[in-house]
């Protein structure tokens, strides 16, 4: 066949492997970032689109606007401040999961060699994106907080990026959380060099620990706002959103509309349904309180039975540990043998885009329970030892 030159590197890969291997009953996986789906507000959303069909019937089966159902980007613009102003809903387009936020981005932005920066290591789901529109990728060095400033500053004076992609809370796959004058120092950096930062948001509700902070795009210009309910609600939905200067939103209403004219509209106005019943704060205290037992059952499950072999950052929000073996050189040795134990985790090196070899790798809490936690940390134990 006569694909793209870029396609050839592209087979079934890793993550076809893992969720070919998923699929087996007796299998742990802490490999995905699934959300629990015991806690899915099954029936309320059940009566939201119940209810949508009933009073929007065929309104809200019809063809709609690309930039979304206008209440529920009023909706989401009411959500977020903007410079000491409310967002407006021109500053607002619904896509479908903050994935194809991130590919509508690429597809806007990038021509073909175009540099974007992004976080040492980052989500493998963006890398993914960029790739597609054929980005060439410069890891900017991070510290506990995320980007170092000043390293982004002197990547700034030889490189001129497109944009820096980067995830402040809960980082995807680090857990890793910017604090505020963090925040602020590298606005300032982004103001000087007049660079565009795309902040990705999908966890920062899913908080455990310590305040929440005011996010980037609340606090200066040139910020694009990558929002999404596949977390807070269900990822099956496929409603996400961007938040940006509103000739950015426009141009990425161009980009949505060759690429699927709009999201779906069924659910986005069965999500809104659901919203102005204000059962989401609710919801989301559920959540933490569920996801912290789970976080705090795996940690205690490594201190027990990993030891010192390996070195975690302990999360304080998302659904993520991050650790390192020690002993060991590439985390893909292991996964041959965890798949005979049944148990699966992430290797670290497909987080960072230059595809270094890597002793990490990221552990998902949220979907399994305590007890099950408990023994896929055995079996990882057991995996480590062979
Ligand atoms: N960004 C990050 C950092 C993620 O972890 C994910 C999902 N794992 C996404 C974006 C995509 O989320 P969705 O398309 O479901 O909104």
């Amino acid at each position: 066949m006569k694909y793209a030159n870029w396609m050839k590197n592209v087979g079934e890969g890793f993550i076809g492997e893992m969720l070919r291997a998923a699929q087996n009953p007796e299998m742990i996986s802490f490999a995905g970032g699934l959300p629990a789906l015991e806690l899915f507000p099954t029936h309320e959303l059940q009566d939201a689109f119940q209810k949508v069909f009933e009073e929007q019937g065929s309104s809200a089966l019809q063809y709609s606007q690309t930039a979304g159902y206008p209440k529920l980007r009023e909706w989401l613009a009411s959500q977020h401040q903007r410079n000491e102003r409310l967002a407006r809903i021109q500053e607002v387009i619904i896509t479908t999961g903050s994935q194809q936020g991130l590919s509508l981005l690429a597809q806007t932005f990038l021509d073909p060699g175009d540099t974007v920066f992004v976080e040492t290591p980052t989500y493998l789901g963006a890398i993914q994106a960029f790739e597609g529109f054929r980005a060439n990728f410069q890891m900017i060095p991070c510290d506990v907080e995320g980007i170092i400033p000043s390293e982004l500053e002197r990547a700034l004076q030889h490189t001129t990026p497109k944009f820096l992609y980067l995830i402040p809370n809960y980082q995807n796959p680090t857990g890793k959380v910017m604090g505020l004058e963090r925040r602020k120092e590298l606005l300032k950096v982004a103001q000087k060099y007049d660079l565009l930062l795309v902040e990705d948001n999908p966890y920062g509700e899913l908080r455990y620990e310590g305040e929440s902070i005011p996010h980037l795009v609340e606090l200066g210009e040139h910020v694009v706002y990558l929002g999404t309910f596949s977390k807070v609600l269900a990822p099956g939905l496929r409603v996400g959103y961007v938040l940006a200067d509103e000739d950015i939103i426009m141009h990425l209403e161009q980009t949505k509309e060759g690429v699927d004219l709009h999201s779906n509209n069924l659910t986005q106005r069965a999500v809104y349904q659901y919203l102005k019943q204000d059962l989401l704060p609710d919801h989301i205290q559920k959540l933490r309180q569920v996801y912290d037992v789970r976080r705090k059952a795996m940690v205690e499950a490594i201190h027990t039975y990993l030891g010192e072999q390996i070195e975690m950052v302990v999360p304080s929000g998302g659904l993520f540990l991050w650790g390192k073996l020690s002993g060991v050189q590439d985390s893909f040795d292991y996964v041959e043998d965890m798949i005979k134990q049944n148990v699966l985790y992430v290797p670290g090196a497909l987080f960072y885009a230059d595809g270094r070899v890597s002793n990490e790798m990221r552990l998902n809490y949220s979907c399994s329970t305590p007890e099950v936690i408990e023994e896929g940390i055995k079996r990882l134990a057991k995996g480590l030892r062979k």
